[in-house]
C-alpha cells in the first residue's frame, strides 16, 4: 500500500501553520471517529491515517524530516514514527490536548489515580500558660495505619499485581453517549480497579487488600506560642494512611483555649479585674496580681479612683506572627460594701458630709472610655 502524503491527508497546504493543522485534524478526527462510525473499517483507517499525519506534522522535528525525505524520513529517522503502527490508545492519549475537553474528561486519560489518605482532625485544648510558652503535645489518635503484614501493599506474601483488564492499566474507562451535540466520549474512573490501573492477585488477609488497617498512633506536635482559639495547625502526612502505599493525609489540629480562672484574653493582651476596698483606694496599698508567669506585685497609690487601668507591660501573650508580647491590663474596681453593721454605718455617716468625701472629678480623673482610647492610641 502506498502511503498518502500527510498534507494531502489533512487537506492543508505545505505552509500550513500549527493552528491550521490542528483545525484540519480536528475536523477529520470528528468525521472519522470510531465512535461515530462503528464497525466501519474504512473510517477507522482514515481516522488512524489522520492521526499519524497530525502526529508527524505537529512535531517540528518530524515535520522537517518529512518535508526533506518524505515518509522514509520519519519512518527510519530514529526515534521517529513507526508508520501505521499507531494504536488507538496512543491516538486517544492526544485527545486531551487537541480537543481541549470536547470529549469530556480527555485530560484525565492515562492518569492513574494516586490514593490519598484522608485528613484527620483533632482538637487540642490548651491553657493560657501553655499558649504563653508554646508546648509540645503528644496526641493519641485512632487512624488508618499501613498494614504491617503486607507493608501497606495490600498483596499477600508479596504476590504480584496484574494490569487491570477493564481499563488496560489506564485507570480510566471511556464511554460514548449520545447528546444533542452529537456523540460525546466521556472518561470516568475504572470501576474494576478504582482507577489504580492494577489489581492484586492475592489480597492480604489482614487488611483485605486495602494496605491499611485501623490502628493507633501517638503523634507529638510542637505548638508554637501565641496560638488562639479556633486556629488550625496542619501536620503534613500525619493523617490517615492511604490505601496501598499512596500519600497519607494531614493531621489538622484545632486549637481550643481553656478559660483561665483569673485572666481574660483579648488578642495578645490579658485583662484582670482587681477589686479593692474603699479604704485601700483612699489610703493606698499593694496587691499581688496573678500573671501567666507567677505573681506580680502592683502598688495602688493613695486616692486611686475606681475604673483606673494599670498596665503591666509585656505580661500579656506573645504573637504567633511577630515579635513582642501583649500587656496585662489591670482594671481597679473599688468595692462598695453591701452589708454594714451599726458601727460601720456610724463611721460612714460621719464621713458622708465631710468636704474631702465630696466627688470632685478633675482632668486627671478621666472616664473609662477616655482611658481606653488613650491606651489604644
Ligand atoms: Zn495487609
Ligand atoms: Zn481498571
Amino acid at each position: 500500500m502506498t502511503k498518502r502524503d500527510y498534507y494531502e491527508i489533512l487537506g492543508v497546504s505545505r505552509n500550513a501553520d500549527d493552528a491550521e493543522l490542528k483545525k484540519a485534524y480536528r475536523q477529520m478526527a470528528l468525521k472519522f471517529h470510531p465512535d461515530k462510525n462503528p464497525n466501519n473499517k474504512e473510517a477507522e483507517d482514515k481516522f488512524k491515517e489522520a492521526a499519524e499525519a497530525y502526529e508527524v506534522l505537529s512535531d517540528g522535528e518530524k515535520r522537517k524530516r518529512y518535508d526533506q525525505f518524505g515518509h522514509d524520513g520519519v519512518r527510519n529517522g530514529g526515534g521517529g514514527f513507526s508508520g501505521g503502527g499507531m494504536n488507538m490508545e496512543d491516538i486517544f492519549s492526544h485527545f486531551g490536548d487537541i480537543f481541549g475537553g470536547a470529549f469530556g474528561g480527555g485530560q484525565q486519560r492515562g492518569g492513574r489515580r494516586v490514593n490519598r489518605g484522608t485528613n484527620l482532625r483533632v482538637k487540642v485544648r490548651l491553657t493560657l500558660e501553655e499558649i504563653n510558652t508554646g508546648v509540645e503535645k503528644k496526641i493519641k489518635v485512632n487512624k488508618y495505619i499501613p498494614c504491617s503484614h503486607c507493608k501497606g501493599a495490600g498483596a499477600e506474601g508479596g504476590s504480584a499485581y496484574s494490569t487491570c483488564s477493564t481499563c488496560r492499566g489506564t485507570g480510566q474507562v471511556t464511554r460514548v453517549t449520545n447528546t444533542f451535540l452529537g456523540q460525546m466520549q466521556t472518561s470516568s474512573t475504572c470501576p474494576t480497579c478504582s482507577g489504580e490501573g492494577q489489581i492484586i492477585q492475592h489480597k492480604c488477609i489482614h487488611c483485605a487488600g486495602n494496605g491499611v488497617i485501623k490502628g493507633e498512633d501517638v503523634i507529638s506536635i510542637d505548638i508554637p506560642a501565641g496560638v488562639s482559639d479556633g486556629i488550625q495547625l496542619s501536620v503534613n502526612g500525619k493523617g490517615n494512611a492511604a490505601a496501598r502505599g499512596g500519600v497519607p493525609g494531614d493531621l489538622i489540629i484545632q486549637i481550643e483555649e481553656a478559660p483561665h480562672e483569673n485572666l481574660h484574653r483579648e488578642g495578645n493582651n490579658l485583662l484582670y479585674d482587681l477589686y479593692i476596698s474603699f479604704p485601700d483606694a483612699a489610703l493606698g496599698c499593694s496587691f499581688d496580681i496573678p500573671t501567666l508567669e507567677g505573681k506580680a506585685r502592683i502598688k495602688i497609690e493613695a486616692g486611686t479612683q475606681a475604673g483606673r487601668m494599670l498596665r503591666l507591660k509585656g505580661k500579656g501573650l506573645p504573637s504567633i506572627n511577630s515579635y513582642g508580647k501583649g500587656d496585662l491590663l489591670v482594671t481597679i474596681n473599688v468595692w462598695t460594701p453591701r452589708n454594714l453593721n451599726r458601727q460601720e454605718k456610724e463611721i460612714l455617716e460621719k464621713l458622708q458630709s465631710a468636704d474631702n468625701f465630696k466627688p470632685q472629678p478633675g482632668a486627671r480623673d478621666k472616664g473609662f472610655f477616655d482611658r481606653m482610647r488613650e491606651y489604644f492610641q
